[in-house]
């Protein structure tokens, strides 16, 4: 690879809303490639920008001058079966990662619901799947190298270089470089799986049952209904009993991707139509099956859409659906995605979406195309009554002065930037706006 730039053509995020001009752009394989990019960039005054798989719905991986794309610096670095722990390249898709570490005897301890993120981009955005009893991703990370803007490589853990540890385990890709990344993993483990529609009404007044009583609780609100489609994920050691082929194929290819897709397109055609569309999703039944734990967490997504997910104290989770519920009734929205609601465990990242709280997370959606501002505005307006955290990789319309007081450990983030990243080499627009200049 040469480290001089090179000119590449406009590059687009998955959703296709973020785009950038023409920027420098390189793919570095090893770390002192990575290294001689920043130092280059230092001399030619140039903002650089890291890109995963460029899975946010933000403009946080939009490179203004010099893009540095890691889909070639994905390598496994040593993996310990004893210690429970693995290396990575921060480029490593975590579909990859999850295989490596199944034939290892291991597995991540929580994922969200698709893995085609790098390990740097997952944790730079505050990445989470559900489960009250387990943090998001950046809480599993025991130690990272950091490339920063002076040239110089960081290792930084518990015991060494402890702020920029903290704060770059959610570092929004402003604080340097990820060059590598150290997580502790878990035995390699099975979960069960129950899927099935329930009263949303009944679900909210038992939701601290549901959510206390399984591993891994979520449920889909399915809009212009009284239902939630539930899906309860506990982790188990018994042989799986995997979906069939077919079954498999039908519910989460055809039902999920495909069929929900067709219907999609035919409620962005005719809003009007959506409401009763929407009456067929809860008939989608019950399933019940058990499946490795990285294939279950995971899966395809086909449908493109735009999102906003909010973090919130847990328990202002059922009042706060409930007011997005007749917000929708009396706006006169069309939705044709449900809202998806998680949770997990506090952490004390200092950007991290749930640090020093247990969080509900609420997430709302729109079919590629559509508008979301309006909705996604009026639900935002619900959340900030919460202080009400936005996930960093999607959409939302916050300011550094209004996310300020939402974090207890905002300071100490913006010194550790001031400290290692001066010139703001590593910002931009987006992260003007979030972080300030
Ligand atoms: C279909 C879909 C499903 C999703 N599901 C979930 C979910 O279940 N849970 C959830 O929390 N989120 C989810 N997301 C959001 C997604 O996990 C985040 O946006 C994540 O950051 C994407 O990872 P990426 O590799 O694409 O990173 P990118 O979007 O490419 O980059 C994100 C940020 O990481 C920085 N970065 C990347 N690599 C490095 C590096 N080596 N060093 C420093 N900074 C770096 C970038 O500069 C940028 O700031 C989903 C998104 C989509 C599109």
């Amino acid at each position: 690879m040469s480290e001089t730039p090179n000119k590449t053509l406009r590059w687009s995020n998955w959703a296709g809303n973020q785009r950038t001009g023409l920027v420098f752009q390189n793919t570095p394989e090893t770390e002192s490639e990575l290294q001689q990019l920043i130092q280059s960039a230092a001399k030619n005054s140039l903002r650089v920008k890291a890109v995963g798989s460029g899975h946010s719905f933000t403009g946080i991986a939009l490179a203004e001058q010099q893009l540095i794309d890691l889909s070639k610096f994905g390598q496994l670095i040593a993996i310990d079966q004893v210690a429970q722990t693995v290396t990575v390249q921060s480029g490593m898709q975590l579909a990859v990662l999850n295989q490596i570490l199944d034939h290892n005897g291991l597995a991540m301890q929580n994922l969200g619901d698709i893995a085609y993120q790098t390990i740097a981009g997952a944790i730079s955005t505050s990445t989470h799947g559900t489960g009250a009893k387990f943090t998001g991703i950046a809480a599993q990370v025991l130690a990272l190298r950091i490339v920063l803007a002076n040239g110089e490589i960081a290792d930084c853990s518990a015991t060494e270089n402890q702020d920029l540890f903290n704060c770059a385990r959610v570092g929004l890709g402003a604080l340097g470089l990820i060059s590598s990344v150290t997580l502790k993993v878990v035995p390699k483990f099975n979960l069960v799986v129950v899927e099935e529609p329930m009263r949303v009404d009944e679900l909210l007044i038992n939701l601290d049952q549901h959510i206390s009583e399984n591993d891994h609780f979520e449920f889909f609100w399915v809009p212009h209904t009284g239902w939630a489609l539930t899906k309860r994920n506990n982790r188990s050691l018994e042989p799986v009993k995997p979906m069939g082929k077919m079954s498999h194929w039908y519910a989460k290819t055809l039902m999920e991707n495909y069929a929900f897709g067709a219907v999609c397109m035919l409620g962005r055609a005719k809003p009007s139509l959506i409401p009763k569309l929407a009456k067929a999703l809860p008939a989608s039944g019950r399933n019940e099956y058990s499946d490795s734990s990285f294939k279950v967490f995971a899966s395809k997504r086909i449908v493109k859409f735009y999102e906003m997910e909010y973090a919130i104290p847990r328990e202002a989770c059922a009042e706060a659906l409930n007011r997005v519920r007749r917000m929708v009734g009396d706006s006169g929205f069309f939705l044709n995605f449900p809202v998806e609601v998680r949770f997990t465990a506090p952490d004390e990242i200092p950007l991290s979406t749930a640090s020093n709280r247990e969080s509900a997370y609420i997430a709302v959606h729109i079919y590629k195309g559509m508008d979301y501002v309006p909705y996604f505005k009026e639900v935002e307006s619900i959340m900030n009554s919460y202080q009400g955290r936005p996930h960093w990789g999607k959409l939302h319309f916050q300011n550094a002065q209004t996310l300020a007081p939402r974090y207890p450990n905002w300071n100490l983030f913006q010194s550790v930037r001031d400290q290692v990243d001066p010139k703001r080499m590593f910002t931009n627009a987006y992260l003007e706006t979030v972080l300030g200049k």
